[in-house]
């Protein structure tokens, strides 16, 4: 006799899951179709667990065939539940049938010969047969237990080899559900006759809720949409075989002046607002919102994408309505060139972000698309990316110099120090390409740290031989911020010997730096005995008063505003290099390409010139080899 005294409760809650479940709004990916499965396979392995052993209990009562019929039911399910608990680990591990064939045949023919070994027991009584007496367990029996035991120790090794890219907690969810199970087969040996094993998979199946499978997870708050969490999984589960669907995005634009303007609250409840009009218009399509007014819609496959667009350009003409609140918001539109092919689901999201980033800049109502072209582009920004995070690990920074010569004698003075990257795909990158780059992920200041380095090095070594007064190092004005950049510069000049007079610090004004601070952090390195320059003076921003309050000792006039001195000569230039000597600064000329510059530049009362007319920067070894001689 069986005792079934734990069916019924187990069966409540798990009944209460499923209803739950299917209820709650859930992206199509594959773990979330694995799991209502398993949920149903459950549902349905216990119903019939509980009309057999009832049956089986009282054979007399009912025919043969009924009593197959049942038995082999619940074995099919049962056999089908082990089965998915281990599909279910390989879907969190994001393992599909490309990354282990060997694991998806193995388990693929497990299943089915469990499978054929019970279809045909009516016959050949393998796994049970049912006689006069009822019930009777065969010679293949024990491959309930074998089979399970089998899916779950794949499950283990999965994890044990793939399990890195889970968190912590996720890990441990999957060690636990795979333990508790082997511990519902170890209690289902011990005592066969109390039918426990559905107890502890509805315990397997409530951890894998809580960790993985809560819908909660994957929805935004304000909008009820899903989260970009969930819009990753699906690309995930998409890319690279195709895209992930007709694909519109949308970006509310200055989002977060915005949201300074007209305040948090404010802003949350427009978003919600978009959100309910978006719901209410387009039913059928799915929402993701992710992140900063960035949203992307996912149409059906024949959804015209630009009169979808229209149709919310439209509406974003209107104001959205609070309460008594009007917010007036714009957007900038994005869409995926349905053709293109991605490599990887990343790669894809870095194009999306992009494009969402740019489109903020441009005009209201304009539409960006991921095309090829973007897709280039952002594979160089990786590539250069990587170059960047390379030199600083290799410490392979190239620096070159340019002389600055005496404008008087045309005698090497000093010079600056250029930085390049060279890499195996791109070559030598050049700062253009990579210095914005670098100060836009921070890595700025190890790159800096490097060059200014390398350049006391170099000066150390051949400074003197070369009769070098100073070389220039580029400060960006990132690394002008950096509060620790004093300690640091100071420790490397001590390191080498040298006096900070020697290496002349560069830095141009900029509108988005904080000049105050600024301010203070030349005045404190200058009283260490730190030298500045103001580099590019004349281009788009430079505050003459601002200038006037700054312990420079030169100041560099950038190689545009000599250059349109040269092609439409006027009084600008001449009047400005006076203007900065009459304010005690030696003035320096970049860019000067001829002899006639070279010599007009000195008239106006250039100290120092700088171009290709004397030299291109060079790498350090040919800017020591040329020097070395002709000085
Ligand atoms: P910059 O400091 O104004 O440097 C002068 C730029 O003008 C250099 O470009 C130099 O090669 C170029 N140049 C000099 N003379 C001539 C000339 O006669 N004709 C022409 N056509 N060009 C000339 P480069 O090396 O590409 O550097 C560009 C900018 O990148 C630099 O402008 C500087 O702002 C930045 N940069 C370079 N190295 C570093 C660095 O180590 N750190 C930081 N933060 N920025 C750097
Ligand atoms: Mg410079
Ligand atoms: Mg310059």
């Amino acid at each position: 006799m069986w005792n079934l005294q734990y069916s019924i409760p187990t069966f409540l809650i798990l009944s209460i899951f499923l209803v739950f479940y299917i209820a709650r709004p859930k992206i199509p990916t594959r773990i979330n179709r694995t799991f209502i499965m398993l949920l149903l396979t459950d549902v349905v392995n216990m119903i019939f667990n509980y009309v057999s052993t009832y049956m089986d209990n009282d054979p007399s009562s009912y025919s043969i065939t009924a009593l197959y019929i049942t038995n082999y039911l619940f074995f099919v399910f049962y056999i089908l539940r082990s089965f998915l608990f281990c599909q279910f680990t390989i879907n969190v591990l994001e393992l599909n049938h490309r990354k282990i064939p060997l694991t998806y045949l193995l388990n693929g023919g497990v299943l089915f010969a469990c499978q054929i070994l019970t279809a045909v027991s009516p016959w050949l009584h393998t796994v049970f047969s049912i006689d006069g007496q009822g019930y009777h367990s065969g010679p293949f029996y024990n491959m309930m237990t074998v089979h399970f035991l089998y899916y779950l120790v794949v499950s283990m090794f999965l994890l044990l080899g793939s399990g890195k890219k889970l968190s912590l907690f996720q890990y441990i969810a999957v060690l636990s559900y795979d333990l508790i199970l082997f511990l519902g087969i170890a209690i289902r040996l011990a005592f066969p006759h109390i039918v426990l094993m559905d107890l502890f998979c509805l315990l397997a199946i409530i951890i894998q809720f809580l960790a993985f499978q809560n819908p909660d997870n994957y929805i935004e708050k304000r909008t009820r949409f899903f989260n970009r969490f969930a819009f990753e999984i699906l690309l995930s589960e998409t890319i690279p075989e195709k895209l992930a669907g007709n694909l519109l995005g949308f970006v509310l634009k200055n989002y977060t002046d915005n949201r300074i303007l007209y305040g948090g609250a404010q802003m949350d409840s427009g978003i919600t607002a978009i959100a309910g009009f978006l719901h209410n218009h387009y039913p059928s399509f799915r929402f993701y919102y992710l992140r900063n007014g960035e949203f992307v819609i996912e149409a059906k496959p024949d959804t015209d994408l630009n009169a979808l667009r229209s149709q919310i350009a439209a509406r974003f003409l209107q104001p959205w309505n609070r309460d008594y609140a009007k917010l007036y918001l714009q957007v900038g539109f994005v869409i995926a060139n349905q053709s293109l092919a991605f490599d990887s689901s990343e790669q894809f999201m870095d194009c999306l972000e992009s494009a969402f980033r740019e489109v903020d800049q441009i005009g209201a109502n304009e539409c960006l698309i991921i095309d090829e072209h973007r897709k280039r582009e952002r594979e160089q920004y990786l590539l250069i990316k990587r170059a960047i995070e390379n030199a600083i690990k290799e410490q392979n920074v190239q620096v070159f110099l340019q002389p600055i010569v005496d404008a008087k004698t045309h005698k090497l003075a000093g010079a600056e120090a250029l930085a390049r990257l060279e890499d195996p795909h791109l070559g030598l990158i050049m700062p253009g390409d990579f210095i914005s780059l670098a100060e836009e992920n921070g890595s700025i200041i190890s790159l800096g740290e490097q060059i200014f380095r390398k350049v006391c090095g170099f000066m150390a070594y051949y400074g003197n031989q070369l009769h070098l007064a100073w070389i220039n190092v580029n400060l960006s004005p990132i690394q002008c911020m950096d509060p620790n950049l004093i300690d640091e510069f100071s420790s490397i000049i001590e390191e080498y010997h040298l006096t900070p007079s020697r290496i002349h610090l560069e830095i141009t004004e900029q509108e988005n730096v904080d000049h105050r601070l600024l301010k203070k952090q030349i005045q404190e390195m200058t009283a260490k005995g730190f030298s500045f320059v103001l580099d590019d003076y004349g281009t788009g921003y430079s505050n003459i008063d601002r200038i006037k309050k700054l312990p420079l000792i030169n100041v560099k006039m950038d190689m545009s505003i000599v250059w349109e001195y040269f092609d439409h000569p006027d009084s600008l230039l001449p009047l400005s290099i006076q203007m900065l000597k009459d304010m005690g600064f030696s003035v320096t000329a970049e860019g000067v390409e001829t002899e006639e510059m070279a010599r007009e530049l000195y008239k106006m009362g250039c100290s120092y010139l700088q171009g290709y007319y004397f030299s291109k920067p060079v790498p350090l070894e040919e800017f020591y080899k040329k020097y070395h001689v002709t000085e």
